[in-house]
């Protein structure tokens, strides 16, 4: 089958085989990514309109206890500056971003054991007791199932946790040993069945990945069905064991985020800070390619620095107002709309 067909198989059953998956990333030229990447915005456009949501994303910590082999900000890395934000640093951040017309905060860390259940829940509650009608969604690992609990049950209501790969022997050649592919998949299923709208993803080219991994992350996610979907392209640190590893394709990200699109037809979708890394239009060709939400910074500008995940994270010196009108602005350029809304996900 050619992979036109093949893609629009996907469109149909929501699903492809192994096989199916390995042709199109082994072989797909710029004939296919357009393809992929108009039918994916058609769908789009059909189910959201051209409106983009956004998120303000506040990286209230960049301690973490974990040693990814691929993070900035891993454990091992003593080159960087730590620093934690207080409850009432984060609601000043929510404050900021609510003024800018921000319905949805990210609170988004490395494993910081600082954060014990009882601190981040009265941080959860008071932000959606000051601001009722705002989504707070949670992106800060993996925890007990209690502890997500706790978070929902103080009114979190979105988790971000990539699986970073459906394939156990490359999961552990991106982590140390004492973080596995079982215990990622626990939290995923745990966060799923407590009712959070979930979100995995994964780097595109991160290091050691092939064609089959990818193959292997489609039909997790077919499977998963996860109501958000975090896709970006790996980008070195220099501090880290990946420093020499190459960075990840944009366009191959293009076709893994148009692909998704096609499966996961009502699934929100951010064009990341990665993507518009990598590629100064990158933001746009995401959201061009099926993707539906941007994720200004809302952190305080003296910190933004030191949460570098990857070498050249764009909107490190920018505050946030000027962020979000650089992206409110890009998004204006491709003829999209950022919307002021809560954009929960929805079965259409
Ligand atoms: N600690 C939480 C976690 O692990 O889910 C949230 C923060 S973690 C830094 C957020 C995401 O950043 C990871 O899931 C990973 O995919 C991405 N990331 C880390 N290092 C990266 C790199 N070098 N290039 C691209 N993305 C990276």
């Amino acid at each position: 089958m050619k992979n036109k067909e093949i893609i629009l198989k996907l469109q149909s059953n929501r699903a492809l085989e192994e096989g199916e998956w390995i042709q199109i990333f082994d072989t797909f030229d710029d004939e296919d990514l357009r393809f992929a990447m108009d039918l994916a915005r058609e769908i789009t456009i059909e189910r959201f309109g051209k409106k983009i949501y956004f998120r303000g994303i506040v990286e209230f910590t960049n301690v973490c206890k974990n040693d990814c082999y691929y993070c900035g900000i891993r454990a091992g890395n003593s080159n960087c500056a730590r620093y934690r934000l207080d409850e009432e640093d984060i609601l000043a951040c929510c404050e900021d971003g609510y003024a800018h017309g921000f319905r949805t905060f990210v609170l988004q860390g490395g494993e910081d054991p600082h954060y014990t259940k009882e601190k981040m829940c009265h941080i959860v509650r008071s932000i959606t007791e000051r601001y009722p009608d705002c989504a707070v969604t949670m992106s800060i690992g993996e925890l007990d199932r209690d502890y997500y609990q706790a978070l929902y049950d103080a009114g979190a209501v979105r988790y971000l946790l990539r699986h970073e790969t459906a394939d156990a022997e490359h999961y552990a050649l991106l982590h140390p040993a004492s973080q596995t592919l079982e215990s990622r998949m626990r939290c995923l299923k745990d966060l799923k069945e407590i009712g959070f709208q979930t979100g995995c993803g994964i780097m595109v080219g991160s290091p050691h990945q092939t064609n089959l991994h990818l193959a292997k992350d489609m039909m997790f996610m077919a499977d998963f069905k996860p109501e958000m979907v975090g896709l970006g392209p790996f980008i070195p640190h220099r501090d880290t064991p990946f420093r020499d590893e190459a960075a990840g394709s944009v366009d191959k990200t293009l076709m893994v985020i148009a692909l998704t699109r096609i499966m996961l037809p009502n699934a929100l979708i951010p064009s990341t800070t990665a993507l518009g890394t990598a590629e100064a239009e990158g933001r746009q060709k995401g959201v061009l390619a099926g993707c539906n939400v941007v994720m200004p910074n809302l952190s305080p500008l003296e910190v933004r620095k030191k949460y570098m995940l990857y070498d050249g994270k764009v909107g490190t010196d920018m505050s946030a107002e000027a962020g979000i009108r650089t992206l409110r602005a890009q998004m204006e350029e491709i003829g999209y709309e950022v919307i002021v809304a809560r954009g929960d996900f929805k079965r259409r």
